[in-house]
């Protein structure tokens, strides 16, 4: 009976074990399916703050990324409870990196837990090829049992996949980024433009793309240098990106000729921001490297999709096309493709 009774127990031991290790396997696979699939950063963290909270039954789980300078922790999603909150909305969450836990988590490379009261934390570090890139902090489970040691090596396994999804994210954010500008490359644009073309044919939906070309601008270089040229390049990069939408598409063409695809907008509204953006060029003071005001003025040709266009080059060609109509007539000035 005694010995019926042990195995009994050993069984039941060895069952319990095994359902956890299901339930643990269960949980890194749903993670694993969904960190895989998204290279943009901003679509992926939503997923992964969800799919993280959702496994563990969490009620708060926040991740941080190392600043640029090294010596802060930047939250850059956030759940909390039903809510999803952006990086836009935690601006003013930075964490020092020196003598806070997410600090020492990152540091030691090891999971931190805390307890509090009723309140459980657990500092996860995020790191990939040797290379520190944040923490994952996760918050009090909704069945109120705090974590524990068993917790913090499936934390780890968990934070070893997020950790690869964030480096390829960060990587092709890199590949696409043009070093100058910081705009998007001529690649992406290509992209971009394609994918537009794709729904445009099969959804019917509208995009608009437009191109600009910095007026006399070896002549500038000229005068100023090639670094004062430089300065303004990147100005007159920044300038487009304050005044277009976040799901506007701001690209370096190439040399001083930048592009902008701009999805869900028909011609009139392209025009009308096109001519903005011209004019916003015409008044801007650009400062040099030597803090100079400097002006300059840039010429912009604009196309809409119809349905002539089968592939994203030839929209490309109309919109150069009615840039070239812009400088013929004067240059400083707004050319529509096909008008
Ligand atoms: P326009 O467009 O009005 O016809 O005259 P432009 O003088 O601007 O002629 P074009 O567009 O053909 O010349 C482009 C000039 O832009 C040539 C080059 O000196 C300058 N440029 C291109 N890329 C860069 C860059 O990365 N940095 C700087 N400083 N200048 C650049
Ligand atoms: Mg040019
Ligand atoms: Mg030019």
């Amino acid at each position: 009976m005694v010995e019926a009774d042990g195995d009994y127990e050993r069984l039941y031991r060895q069952h319990v074990a095994l359902m956890k290790e299901v339930d643990r396997l269960s949980t890194l696979r749903e993670v694993a399916l969904t960190v895989g699939g998204s290279l943009e950063l901003n679509e992926a963290l939503p997923l992964i703050a969800n799919v993280v909270q959702g496994a563990l039954d969490l009620r708060r789980l926040t991740i941080y990324t190392l600043s640029e300078d090294q010596t802060s922790l930047r939250p850059i999603v956030a759940k909390y409870g039903d809510d999803l909150i952006t990086a836009d909305r935690l601006e003013e969450d930075y964490e020092p990196r020196r003598g806070t836990p997410l600090g020492r988590a990152l540091d030691t490379r090891a999971v931190i837990l805390e307890h509090a009261g009723e309140h459980s934390s657990a500092f996860v570090p995020l790191h990939a090829k040797n290379e520190s890139l944040g923490v994952m902090l996760l918050e009090d489970r909704r069945d109120g049992v705090p974590f524990g040691d068993d917790d913090a090596v499936l934390f780890q396994q968990i934070a070893a996949q997020i950790s690869v999804a964030i480096r390829n994210a960060q990587l092709y954010a890199l590949a696409v980024t043009d070093g100058l500008t910081g705009l998007y490359v001529r690649r992406y644009f290509d992209l971009r433009m394609q994918e537009q073309l794709a729904a445009a044919v099969r959804y019917g939906r509208p995009f608009s793309m437009m191109m600009f070309d910095i007026d006399h601008f070896k002549q500038f270089n000229d005068t100023h240098g090639h670094q004062t040229g430089d300065a303004v390049l990147r100005q007159f990069a920044e300038l487009l990106r304050k005044n277009t939408r976040g799901t506007d598409i701001c690209c370096r063409y190439g040399g001083e000729e930048m592009a902008i695809v701009l999805p869900e907008t028909e011609m009139e509204e392209a025009a009308l921001l096109a001519n903005k953006l011209c004019a916003h060029v015409r008044k801007h003071v650009f400062r040099g490297t030597e803090e100079q005001a400097l002006h300059v003025t840039t010429s912009v040709g604009v196309a809409s999709y119809v349905e002539d266009y089968e592939r994203p080059e030839q929209m490309v060609e109309a919109a150069d096309e009615a840039l070239y109509q812009a400088k013929e007539l004067g240059r400083n000035r707004v050319e529509l493709a096909g008008m």
